[in-house]
């Protein structure tokens, strides 16, 4: 019982140091995209994407993909909260 669970801790910790390798990696390349108005999962314009309008004001801008973004302002994006989709 107590070698199961101490088997299960290191892999836990395993995967969130992989995981956290994969983002330092892939966050400057994701923030570059969203730069240049392009989707982090797919790269596509997201002024090509499917976009509406909250009831707050909020422009949500949802890529082909899946990906949800807020528009700050022409050609600024920010990834979108579960919540605020
Ligand atoms: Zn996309």
């Amino acid at each position: 019982m107590v070698a199961h669970t101490l088997r299960g801790t290191i892999e836990m910790e395993v995967g969130q140091k992989e995981e956290f390798m994969f983002r330092n990696l892939i966050a400057p390349v994701q923030a570059w995209l969203l730069s240049q108005g392009q989707c982090v999962g797919c790269g596509m314009p997201l002024a090509q994407g499917f976009s509406h309008t909250k009831s707050d004001g909020m422009e949500i801008v949802t890529c082909k993909c899946g990906r949800g973004y807020v528009k700050l302002s022409e050609h600024k994006y920010r990834r979108a909260k579960q919540s605020e989709l």
